[in-house]
């Protein structure tokens, strides 16, 4: 039974990577539809999570709240630049921060401090599109 399990992880890992930017598990809920894979949503937000906790995906929370996944290039700790309207992604390592967030964790008294940092804008194409759009 753990065998029946496994491919559908594996079938989820794979159309994450094929997925250009973060996606919501419905996004990829809806295209194992279209391929008639028989992946059950549930089974989607399971294999994602496990995903992440495996750190082979990052998550993260859109601006509205919904869980986002991305299986990632980069190997370790990075934030992202996301844009919000394509969702194109950079990753991009951000030393001031981690800086940062170490000095400031010590100075409360705090170890093991972890972050999640990501930026979230428009991308150089999607403004072009949108000042155009203005007119
Ligand atoms: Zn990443
Ligand atoms: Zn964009
Ligand atoms: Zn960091």
């Amino acid at each position: 039974m753990a065998q029946r399990k496994t491919w559908q992880r594996e079938r989820v890992r794979e159309a994450l990577s094929d997925a250009s930017g973060f996606v919501s598990a419905q996004t990829l809920h809806a295209t194992l539809r279209d391929e008639e894979t028989g992946i059950g949503l549930a089974t989607v937000y399971r294999a994602l999570a496990g995903l992440a906790a495996e750190g082979a995906a990052d998550s993260l929370q859109s601006p509205d709240g919904e869980a986002l996944y991305r299986a990632c290039v980069s190997e370790g700790h990075h934030h992202h630049l996301i844009c919000r309207s394509c969702g194109l992604t950079v990753e991009i390592e951000a030393h001031d921060v981690e800086q940062w967030a170490r000095a400031t964790a010590e100075r409360h008294g705090f170890t093991r401090a972890e972050h999640i940092v990501d930026i979230f804008g428009l991308c150089e194409t999607c403004a072009r599109e949108t000042e155009r759009d203005a007119g």
